[in-house]
């Protein structure tokens, strides 16, 4: 409940004036002059003053009060009146002779002053009522804008205020907070809505004494949350959350973990509920690790995001705009004394106008979150099937190409039609493009993919399990899986020198290849010495930068010639 502050005295709506004066003829012109607006009480010094306002500070609207009095005098009473809470809704206006004494008035906490002798009756009755009005909406003001369990600033006028704050210090760098208490909903079930208060009261005493310090401001948004706005580095994190949560400790039984995000250094371009987002994001970040009360916001993880939201939303134009264009990384077999050139992996690159050249690692496991990359894939995969018809109609021949089918594309229904529709449409046959389908993508969902890849394999496209090794396919798995082609991931070649396990795991892995009819490929091949050893337990197609690294369509097409 809002406590009302507007006190209307009489039924006729007039409010009820206090005049403070030891002269009787200033009491009784005043007196004289406001109650045509006014009802008046009067009080001959400051000591009945203080009487008359013990009895009816509920319902006094306004003190008009002489400072100089023998004994207790204005300044006295100001003083009191200003330091007991029972006062504070009851505006003073200073009835003085000497313009010196304003100043000193004024930062005693009076409203205004009234100059004597009393000459203008309009303009004394138009203070009054400005000076009760202002009082009055200070205090539906402060009573809304402040929270009434904790006595913090809510939401609204929180953030209002930490505008207000940046218009006027627009150098001074801040940092946002935001804190909540973890599993309060616990504290109020196990405890008691009361104790639950209590918490909370007691987060928001030190929230206070921190502000205070810090010169900063804060709110409670919600329930458990809350909110803190403070000039940069005015505050050592690391102290605040250790005491905060040994303040808990001592005060009493219950288990009060306080938690914190900080973004530090807020960038004030940004909305400021925005900032705010922020520093609940890197709380949130901490929610499950109980070694940590607070974390920072990570700039760069939000820069990540930011250029993730770029590339998405300029992915249509990019294929209107042909941006993607396919390399070709060759394959050779080494099987004998001269590498031939056997086939090629077609890997997309993004020729960015503005960024330049975006790597696949960046904007493909981006893609295939979000369900773009199936039409990425179908017009690479498109595209490589038109490479491959041109080459064999300038050069009279070709090697087939593996396209990397991405583990989402295998969901949809049209995959196999459309591949057959692309190979139709260039007169290809199935052994001119090979599908690489990463190893992880078998242990999804097996049913399904292993399905999908079974029809593929039975519309005769050769299947090459890619990244093979890193995935989870236990041996058993690899018996029942329908695949054509290993492809050893990089990480077994190029761990090969370094680890004598290696090898004895890459020998390995080629005696199962045999044992269950599958070829395989090496990639990631940088050094001859690897070369020498994948040729030696039986490895002759090999992939990497020894050989060459992924090329443009011309320069692959040379090669071809070349051959
Ligand atoms: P991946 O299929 O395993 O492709 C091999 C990656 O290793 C390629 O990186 C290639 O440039 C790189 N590489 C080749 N030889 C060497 C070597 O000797 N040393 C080293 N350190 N790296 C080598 P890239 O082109 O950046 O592609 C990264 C990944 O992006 C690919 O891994 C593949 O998973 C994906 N990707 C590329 N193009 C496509 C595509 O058209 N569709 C889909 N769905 N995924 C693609
Ligand atoms: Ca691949
Ligand atoms: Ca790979």
């Amino acid at each position: 409940m809002l406590k009302s502050h507007v006190k209307f005295h009489s039924t006729a709506g007039k409010r009820l004036v206090l005049i403070v004066d030891d002269e009787q003829v200033n009491r009784e012109l005043l007196g004289y002059i406001v109650s045509s607006d006014f009802d008046v009480l009067y009080a001959a010094s400051g000591e009945e003053a203080m009487q008359v306002l013990k009895e009816n500070a509920q319902h006094i609207s306004l003190v008009l009060l002489d400072l100089m009095m023998p004994g207790m005098d204005g300044f006295d009473v100001m003083r009191i009146m200003r330091n007991d809470s029972a006062y504070e809704g009851i505006p003073i206006l200073v009835l003085t002779n000497e313009e010196k004494a304003e100043v000193e008035s004024l930062r005693l906490g009076a409203s205004d002053f009234i100059i004597k002798p009393f000459r203008n009756p309009e303009v004394i009755i138009a203070r009054m009522q400005k000076a009760i009005e202002l009082f009055e909406d200070r205090h539906i003001i402060e009573s809304t804008e402040r929270e009434p369990l904790t006595g913090l600033f809510i939401k609204n006028f929180f953030y209002r205020y930490a505008e207000q704050y940046d218009q006027y210090h627009t150098d001074t760098p801040m940092d946002a907070i935001a804190l909540d208490i973890s599993h309060f909903h616990l504290i109020n079930e196990m405890y008691g809505r009361d104790a639950g208060d209590g918490v909370l009261k007691h987060l928001g005493a030190f929230l206070k004494s921190v502000i205070e310090r810090a010169n900063g401001m804060a709110c409670r948004l919600e329930a458990d949350k809350f909110l803190m706005y403070l000039p940069a580095d005015s505050e050592s994190y690391e102290d605040m959350f250790v005491k905060i949560n040994e303040h808990f400790n001592s005060y009493s039984d219950i288990n009060v973990r306080v938690r914190g995000g900080i973004y530090k250094n807020v960038d004030k371009s940004l909305g400021i509920e925005r900032r705010f987002d922020r520093a609940t994001q890197a709380a949130n970040q901490i929610k499950n690790d109980f070694t940590k009360s607070f974390s920072y916001y990570d700039i760069t993880k939000h820069e990540r995001e930011i250029y993730a939201e770029r590339l998405i939303n300029e992915f249509d134009a990019a294929i209107e705009n042909h941006q993607f264009q396919i390399y070709y990384q060759p394959k050779y077999n080494v099987q004998g004394e001269e590498p031939v050139l056997a086939s090629a992996e077609a890997l997309v690159r993004w020729k960015h106008p503005d960024l330049g050249m975006v790597s696949p690692g960046m904007f493909i496991p981006l893609f295939e979150k979000n369900g773009l990359i199936q039409k990425l894939d179908y017009y690479i995969w498109a595209k490589a099937a038109e490479d491959v018809r041109r080459w064999k109609e300038t050069f009279g021949k070709s090697v087939p190409v593996s396209v990397n089918v991405s583990r989402v594309d295998l969901y949809h229904h049209d995959l196999v039609t459309y591949l057959q529709k692309i190979l139709a449409e260039n007169s290809l046959s199935t052994k001119e493009m090979y599908l690489e389908i990463t190893e992880s993508a078998y242990t999804e969902n097996a049913d399904q993919i292993v399905y999908v890849i079974d029809l593929l394999r039975k519309k005769g496209f050769q299947i090459e399990m890619d990244d093979f090794g890193t995935g989870y396919s236990s041996l058993n798995m690899l018996a029942d899986i329908p695949v054509d082609i290993l492809k050893l991931d990089m990480k077994f070649v190029q761990n090969l020198r370094t680890n004598q396990k290696q090898e004895t795991l890459v020998r390995l892995i080629m005696d199962i290849a045999r044992y269950l009819n599958m070829r395989v490929v090496a990639e990631g091949v940088e050094e001859k010495s690897q070369v020498d050893f994948l040729r030696s337990v039986g490895c002759y197609v090999i992939q990497g930068y020894y050989f060459s690294k992924p090329l443009p369509e011309e320069e692959f097409a040379q090669l071809l010639k070349e051959q």
